[in-house]
């Protein structure tokens, strides 16, 4: 039998997760915020999310934090206030605005995972994917289809290809799990199939804030 205690670290030291700033309505996203933080723990993994305390970006990065790894929360200067992001832990980044946390995450993890979420959610996950497809990053970006949550936007995503809009190495992109061992395992082995709409080399990597001759590119 596999003893946990004995996994000493992953592909990836840093990942960015993406979740809401609420808590959602059943227990099960809570425990599946909770579920990561201790998979990222075991797993030796940093985390960089969205700073503050609320809703399931407070259970997850209180988790990792308590675990001994590090937290980058990565905050915009509207969203300081601690009457609305509450208290962050760990290291906290402020930025100017939306699109710089952004770059920020992006350029400093090595892997990106959406946990439920709302639009706010939807809309950074969806970015790194798009990212990912255009080529401007390599990084693997993970749903974690908690309790089937994200069925609807995995088959629209299928709908995508049926219909001639997504490319099925470009759906490919996209690595989901129900749990957050099976996820993180997925990611670890993903191996990029599509092909990038513009070379790699040729961004400049304003997004990521560098080019991609230098370091935390792949
Ligand atoms: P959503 O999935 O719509 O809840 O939005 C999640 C995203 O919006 C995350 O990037 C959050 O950082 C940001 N966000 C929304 N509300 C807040 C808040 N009260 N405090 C901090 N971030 C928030």
């Amino acid at each position: 039998m596999e003893d946990n205690n004995n996994i000493t670290g992953s592909k990836f030291k840093r990942v960015c997760v993406f979740c809401g700033s609420n808590p959602g309505n059943r227990q099960v996203f809570s425990d599946a915020a909770i579920e990561l933080g201790n998979e990222l723990v075991k797993r030796k993994m940093d985390l960089v999310y969205g700073g503050g305390s609320v809703g399931l970006m407070g259970l997850i990065s209180r988790n990792v934090f308590n675990g001994g790894c590090h937290v980058l929360g990565v905050i915009p200067e509207a969203l300081m206030p601690i009457e609305i992001s509450g208290e962050t832990v760990g290291e906290v980044r402020v930025v100017a605005d939306m699109h710089e946390r952004k770059a920020e995450m992006a350029r400093e993890a090595e892997a990106f995972i959406a946990l439920p979420g709302g639009y706010g959610t939807m809309e950074e996950m969806l970015e790194m994917i798009t990212w990912a497809q255009l080529g401007i990053h390599k990084k693997p970006v993970g749903l974690l289809n908690v309790d089937g949550y994200y069925d609807c936007l995995l088959q629209l995503f299928d709908n995508g290809v049926k219909e001639g809009f997504i490319k099925q190495g470009a759906r490919d992109i996209v690595v989901s799990a129900r749990s957050a061992e099976e996820l993180l395992t997925k990611m670890e082995e993903f191996t990029p199939s599509h092909q990038h709409v513009a070379p790699h080399e040729s961004w400049k990597m304003r997004q990521l804030g560098e080019y991609p001759s230098q370091q935390n590119v792949q």
